[in-house]
């Protein structure tokens, strides 16, 4: 589907939640495609990609950034302490933030930068197994951690509901812990189920393969 079609979509479904389309950000998640069919929407005149590796990333972006001009860049995947050096300088998001570890390392980066990426932290809604996210019990302490008592710009919540459940419980569970700590952006919603994260609130929705087409 062209981005314009995807941007269409994210209207109608915002119309219909009574909202604005201009609240809601269409991330294009770029992650494993092949540089064609990034030109293609870059061409189309979109500026917001995600990307869940760093390395990946590095490769990819600067050239791009050289023709294209500046983009803005998201990291949605799981984030490693040794990588936050690279991270902070390379993104203007980060959508992943899920431990203490990581956000001790954010603020000492940040502060040696002297700036830091808009910050998501990334909540394991299903309280699954294996699943990246916090707990939902750690989630109060971890988001004071951040944005009290080291002042990092925390702008939301975000979260990857479980494939076996209806997406739309999770994103309404979402959207009441974000408005319980006070906070004005969700990242949620993917190809398959972006309208309902509409539906529930979500600022910023990670479209992949719904645009780009299948990875890999
Ligand atoms: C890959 C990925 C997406 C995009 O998924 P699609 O189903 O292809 O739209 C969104 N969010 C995260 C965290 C991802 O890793």
């Amino acid at each position: 589907m062209s981005i314009d079609k995807i941007l269409s979509k994210v209207e109608k479904a915002a119309k219909k939640a009574g909202r604005n389309k201009d609240d809601v950000k269409v991330i294009a998640i770029s992650k494993v495609q092949p540089l064609e069919r990034i030109k293609r929407v870059l061409n189309r005149g979109h500026r917001i990609f995600g990307e869940n590796r760093i390395q990946d990333s590095l490769n990819k972006w600067p050239s791009l950034i050289e023709k294209y001009g500046k983009i803005e860049l998201h990291l949605v995947g799981a984030l490693q302490t040794n990588k936050v050096k690279e991270a902070v300088r390379f993104f203007n998001v980060i959508h992943s933030i899920d431990r203490e570890k990581l956000v001790f390392k954010l603020e000492v980066e940040a502060q040696k930068l002297g700036s830091c990426p808009e910050l998501f932290i990334q909540v394991n809604t299903g309280n699954e197994l294996q699943k990246a996210g916090v707990a939902l019990e750690n989630l109060e302490d971890l988001f004071s951690l951040a944005k009290e008592r080291y002042s990092l710009p925390v702008v939301g919540l975000m979260c990857l509901p479980p494939i076996e459940d209806s997406p739309l419980i999770h994103f309404e569970k979402l959207s009441r812990l974000n408005k319980g700590l006070g906070l004005s952006r969700i990242s949620m919603g993917m190809s398959s189920d972006f309208e309902d994260a509409i539906k529930a609130g979500s600022t910023d929705v990670r479209i992949g393969s719904a645009l780009f087409g299948p990875r890999g």
